[in-house]
């Protein structure tokens, strides 16, 4: 699936842009691979016009995705309030990507509400809010990152996409797909990644760098949640996993180890819905997989404080533990029948 962006719109942007202007470039708070693969991506591709550029995160990413270039270039509000926010205050355009609701920017959402910025949404999460000037919203799409290729080509498709514009993208693509495995990872995606190829991306670096760069301490603690906490509920079709902060700190936990953990329990045969539950600042962090019709995306939204996409969500819960866990289990008990219907697509 080819992505449209509105000849209307992009000739608004292009002439926005057509003069040097003070952008800030955001993504939501706990960003992963396509969430700071977008954000440097458009850098990348905008920084050579004159712009006074910013890329703010609300918080850091993962060791794992320092390597992608422009990382050091990136300002992290919650370490940096007053340089972040004076940054978005003085903002003549804000693009807001990979999140549909302004409060996905944790505690910097106040700061981008208040702004007099022209906001640019791009993303690929269902029903995006109103208040952005222009919106660009395809929950269709596998990843930012592939929206923001099209957007980038519709501004200006005789630009040449450097290497730098291309390892962000395929690495948004690479991450939000588990590798290009979902039925979303379409024909024209995996054309969109022959153009990064072309375009010199060094696709066997990307893998190594983010799959292979894991510290021993991450694949202890995967060993022990599969070997000790993996709990299957056999009539609910879940498998879930819980991790307390005694544990993490046990086994020296660093942002970005658990990523992933959740597919463990999802990849039982049978097993058509994946819990992991993580004690962190002192709430629960929930992520939750499916496969096939059930949406984790409700459930999130309906127990759990927090959205996603029909087959990937996440929230969270501010109970102990084991109360989570109970409410997890009850909220099984809503969803049995849902579950133990539901096929494969
Ligand atoms: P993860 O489980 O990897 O943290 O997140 C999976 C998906 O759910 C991502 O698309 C992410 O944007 C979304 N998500 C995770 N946590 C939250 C949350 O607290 N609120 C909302 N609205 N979405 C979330
Ligand atoms: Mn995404």
């Amino acid at each position: 699936m080819k992505f449209e962006f509105p000849a209307d719109k992009i000739s608004a942007i292009r002439s926005l842009l057509s003069q040097p202007k003070k952008i800030v470039i955001t993504t939501h708070h706990r960003p992963d691979g396509d969430a700071i693969g977008s954000c440097l991506a458009l850098y990348h591709f905008l920084v050579s016009d004159g712009h006074e550029l910013s890329v703010i995160t609300p918080d850091e990413a993962p060791d794992f995705l320092k390597w992608l270039p422009g990382s050091r270039q990136v300002i992290c509000h919650d370490k940096n309030v007053q340089p972040s926010e004076t940054k978005v205050k003085e903002a003549e355009i804000i693009f807001c990507l990979d999140f549909n609701r302004l409060d996905r920017l944790d505690k910097l959402s106040d700061a981008v509400s208040k702004s007099k910025a022209k906001k640019i949404l791009i993303d690929h999460h269902l029903d995006p809010e109103t208040s952005f000037d222009f919106i660009f919203s395809h929950p269709e799409s596998c990843a930012t990152c592939e929206l923001i290729y099209y957007f980038i080509t519709a501004l200006d498709n005789a630009k040449v996409i450097s290497k730098s514009v291309a390892a962000c993208i395929y690495t948004g693509i690479m991450t939000d797909t588990q590798s290009f495995r979902f039925s979303n990872m379409t024909a024209d995606t995996h054309r969109v990644i022959a153009n990064l190829i072309e375009a010199r991306v060094e696709n066997h670096v990307i893998h190594e760098n983010v799959y292979d760069s894991y510290s021993e301490h991450r694949l202890r603690l995967l060993g022990y949640c599969i070997n000790n906490k993996l709990k299957v509920l056999k009539e609910y079709k879940t498998a879930f996993i819980t991790l307390s902060k005694e544990e993490l700190d046990r086994f020296h936990f660093a942002s970005g180890d658990s990523e992933g953990f959740v597919n463990y329990a999802l990849a039982i045969d049978g097993i058509r819905l994946a819990g992991f539950f993580m004690e962190l600042d002192g709430i629960i962090k929930i992520s939750l997989r499916s496969k096939g019709n059930f949406s984790v995306k409700e459930m999130a939204e309906k127990y759990f404080e927090g959205g996603g996409h029909k087959n990937a969500a996440g929230g969270q819960s501010e109970l102990l533990m084991e109360a989570t866990v109970e409410k997890f289990i009850t909220t099984l008990k809503h969803y049995s029948k849902e579950l133990n219907a539901c096929g494969l697509t």
